[in-house]
């Protein structure tokens, strides 16, 4: 074990050779002999003194030592003087000459001791004020996001990591993300491939700290030892956030700290501010589900749940958005209705199920088919309405005629292969002056395709 070093300042002959003598045999102490307490040395300052020994009449002027340092005080010849300035000068001991070697064995054990003992509560106090003043700033903050980030901002400011993250768990889908890094503030849930991190799921499984002290020696980081080794990592700390019994996300610290990885009162502290972090991490989840379950719920609305195109009813809504803009700022906008060609006869042959995969199939294509400006969906059974906006007649035709050679020669998977589908494509044009609300273009549209339906099928008709 490493000395711990003691100032001694005494006078006389008689006394220094008893110390001298005292601490040659100590493997314990290691004594620094100091003439004048003007200078004690500067390499000491670094390495830490870890006890005074000061004869009495010597402590007024040692008062450049703050009292972090315990200080035993040696009373040379009055023994009631010295004991008065001992308590004067607040010393943490003293002892009297002449004393056995037991004597001061004790009382330099016993200070040390003491003085060991406060400094760990001292810090204590102070990391539990440190967890105070987080849990107080969480309770005041609404956005999870923003606490989350304040909670691995505060930990790279308490110690020297060289990466801090909170990872969140979905037990559910076996995902884990990163959602807060105080590397990158503005992250939004990286997905993390647990794979990758071993210790992730060692601390997950076992609902308890995991300290990676040198991911070289680990065995838990032997699969990916080759990966992490040359991001200049030497240790990691996993800490769990656990609420109401269930893991449901960790603490996540790197450092390339190279002696004392991560010490036991920093990874109390950790376990701490792991603590006080479980609500907000449950919260923000609770809110990301929520919204992922409000964003699949308005898709659904909007959905045909067949073909997983859009549905008539957000059609309507478009359209009339569209049709407002085109009057308002006189650009045309076109329709199209496009229904199939003696589908019964496709239900008739090869059966509803087929005739739904191939309705499907059809929707697909007609997806592909279509610009990103263009509104699709499926109208009513085997008939479908795009939407072509700031579309005149010319483009109109273009487009139809292109789906209607792309559906004829379309080889539909569910069918045999010489057996094809045509359509029929019903056009109305907006400005037309029989068009005067974006109903009357539907229905215009859906004239033209009784027209194309009447003339033969497999053709496309302009309303004009
Ligand atoms: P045409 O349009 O050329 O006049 O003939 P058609 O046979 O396509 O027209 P009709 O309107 O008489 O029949 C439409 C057929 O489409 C009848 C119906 O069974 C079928 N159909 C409509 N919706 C679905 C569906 O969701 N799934 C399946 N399998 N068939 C459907
Ligand atoms: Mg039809
Ligand atoms: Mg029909």
């Amino acid at each position: 074990m490493k000395k711990k070093t003691l100032l001694i300042f005494v006078k006389g002959k008689p006394a220094t050779a008893f110390l001298k003598k005292y601490f040659r045999s100590s493997d314990t102490y290691r004594p620094v002999f100091c003439s004048t307490t003007a200078s004690p040395h500067s390499s000491l300052a670094k390495d830490g003194v870890s006890a005074i020994v000061a004869e009495i009449s010597l402590l007024p002027s040692l008062s450049l030592f703050d009292g972090n340092i315990p200080c035993i005080g040696m009373i040379n010849s009055d023994r009631k003087k010295g004991i008065e300035a001992s308590a004067a000068y607040t010393v943490d001991g003293y002892i009297t000459r002449p004393f056995l070697r037991e004597d001061l064995d004790f009382m330099l054990n016993s200070v040390i001791r003491q003085s060991e003992l406060m400094r760990a509560r001292k810090k204590e106090i102070r990391d539990l004020r440190t967890i105070h003043e987080l849990a107080q700033k969480i309770s005041s903050t609404l956005d999870p996001k923003r606490i989350l980030f304040m909670i691995v901002k505060r930990i790279s400011d308490l110690m020297p990591v060289t990466r801090c993250s909170i990872i969140r768990v979905d037990w559910l889908h076996k995902i884990a993300y990163v959602v807060a890094s105080f590397e990158t503030p503005n992250i939004s849930m990286i997905k993390l491939s647990l794979k990758k991190y071993p210790e992730i799921v060692e601390a997950l499984l076992r609902k308890k700290p995991v300290v990676v002290s040198d991911i070289s020696t680990n065995p838990i980081m032997k699969s990916v030892r080759d990966l992490v080794s040359p991001l200049g990592i030497r240790s990691i700390l996993v800490m769990p956030i656990i609420f109401e019994k269930k893991v449901i996300g960790t603490l996540f610290l790197r450092t390339s700290r190279k002696r004392h990885m991560f010490r036991r009162d920093e990874i109390r502290l950790l376990q701490g501010i792991a603590g006080v972090s479980a609500n907000t991490l449950y919260n923000a989840f609770l809110f990301s589900q929520v919204e992922d379950e409000r964003t699949r719920l308005e898709k659904l609305a909007i959905t045909d749940y067949l073909t997983g195109i859009y549905n008539v009813r957000y059609f309507h809504h478009r359209i009339i958005e569209e049709f407002t803009r085109a009057e308002r700022h006189k650009m045309p906008i076109s329709c199209l209705m496009i229904d199939i060609d003696h589908f019964k006869k496709i239900n008739d042959t090869y059966g509803h199920k087929t005739g739904d995969l191939v309705l499907k199939e059809f929707a697909q294509r007609l997806r592909q088919l279509t610009r990103k400006s263009d509104v699709l969906a499926r109208y009513g059974g085997e008939e479908f309405i795009i939407m072509l906006p700031q579309t005149t007649t010319q483009g109109a035709v273009a487009e139809a005629e292109r789906i209607r050679k792309a559906i004829t020669s379309h080889k539909f998977k569910g069918l045999k292969s010489r057996t094809s589908l045509t359509v029929s494509i019903g056009i109305a044009v907006f400005p037309n002056v029989r068009i005067k609300t974006y109903d009357e273009l539907i229905s215009a549209a859906d004239d033209s395709l009784y027209e194309a339906k009447k003339s033969g099928r497999d053709r496309i008709v302009i309303f004009t």
